[in-house]
């Protein structure tokens, strides 16, 4: 078993964990929240400007929320927190479930916040509409974070897809900004597409891994080196700690297989044992050059303006697509269609001209 005995799996029940206050210190004396009546927008706005944690959870319900009306609430929120948004900085965290990732963000938030900071993990789990509920972001698995009054903890909301929950976590942050927190972290696990997802709306994306038996190559997702500006092989303590060298050494090697990156960053590759919060200050020491390099060479700000134009190009994609498939005209024609072709009366090209037609004449 990895880590201290004391330790239960992350897929094990935790019973009788006190559950943390949901309000913290901070907005005591500010107007409280009054659960039956919906606050309006501008009192939104100004409560979430003020920090105001209450009102900030409530209006990423109104996010999350399927219903027309909260959507509208919640764009017009969005909307007018833009001017105070994208001061933060955003770290993507993923690795397979149980590499330390809740364990990982409690240490280096921890360590954040005796430094200032004020930090919102947030988390994107694509299957948590599947099994009704997320392990990511669970608040019970960051026990010493929930107490902290610098630090906003929001489970992944839960969607039928992945753009959707995504699109959800990207208006969260927004509004996590606006509230004046400066670190967001962003966990995922790689499921699907989540990482790549994951990665286009942070600024330092960092895969966790485990020393395995020898070959650390194998196994792992196409793609994700790539995607990677640091590889932190995690639980490198007690008897793992050789085999955390000996992985560094391997993924080292790998990354410099790699062409220099347009930004010119070199990802990466360190040990760390976020349980006994060795190695975690060097990680920070990494991000800051990092950020220090693309602010320097402006490939920070750029990266933003693409992750820009990615989420409107995939916005429209989506709405197109939903709107097609929705349309009460399009969906008996696209069975009948189907039909046509399953008696070979027609061919999938031609009858997805005629479906397309239908909506381009309406
Ligand atoms: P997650 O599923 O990726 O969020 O993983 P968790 O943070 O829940 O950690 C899974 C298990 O590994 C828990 O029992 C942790 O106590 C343990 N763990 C996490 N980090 C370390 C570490 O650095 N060293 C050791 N020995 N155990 C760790």
């Amino acid at each position: 078993m990895q880590g201290n005995s004391k330790h239960k799996s992350n897929l094990s029940e935790v019973d009788g964990v006190k559950q943390p206050k949901t309000t913290n210190k901070t907005s005591i004396n500010k107007i409280k929240l009054n659960r039956s009546k919906q606050p309006s927008v501008t009192q939104f706005i100004e409560e979430i400007k003020k920090g105001n944690i209450p009102f900030l959870s409530k209006a990423i319900t109104l996010i999350e929320s399927t219903n027309v009306k909260h959507k509208e609430k919640a764009s017009a929120i969005i909307n007018a927190c833009l001017p105070f948004a994208n001061k933060s900085i955003r770290i993507g965290i993923t690795g397979v479930p149980g590499v330390g990732k809740s364990t990982f963000i409690e240490s280096l938030g921890t360590h954040l916040s005796s430094k200032g900071k004020k930090i919102a993990v947030l988390a994107i789990d694509p299957s948590s509409s599947v099994n009704k509920g997320s392990i990511l972001g669970d608040k019970t698995r960051m026990e010493e974070l929930v107490k902290n009054e610098h630090v906003f903890i929001r489970p992944s909301p839960s969607g039928n897809s992945l753009g959707g929950v995504a699109r959800k976590t990207r208006e969260t942050i927004i509004l996590c900004e606006a509230a004046g927190f400066d670190t967001i972290f962003i966990e995922t696990v790689g499921v699907g597409q989540s990482e790549t997802v994951v990665h286009s709306m942070v600024d330092f994306f960092l895969l966790l891994k485990l020393a395995g038996a020898g070959d650390e190559l194998q196994g792992i997702k196409r793609g994700i080196i790539e995607m990677a500006d640091a590889i932190v092989i995690n639980k490198a303590d007690g008897d793992n700690e050789k085999a955390a060298k000996l992985a560094k050494a391997e993924f080292t090697r790998a990354l410099h297989l790699y062409p220099l990156r347009a930004d010119k960053w070199q990802p990466k590759v360190t040990t760390c044992s976020a349980f006994y919060h060795k190695g975690i200050d060097q990680i920070w020491q990494i991000i800051k050059s990092y950020l220090e390099l693309t602010k320097a060479n402006n490939h920070f700000e750029l990266k933003r303006i693409k992750q820009n134009e990615f989420w409107l190009l995939e916005t429209i994609n989506q709405q197109l697509l939903e709107g097609f498939y929705q349309n009460e005209t399009i969906k008996p024609n696209l069975k009948k269609e189907l039909d046509k072709i399953n008696k070979q009366q027609t061919s999938p090209f031609e009858a997805a001209e005629r479906l397309l037609r239908i909506r381009r004449d309406k």
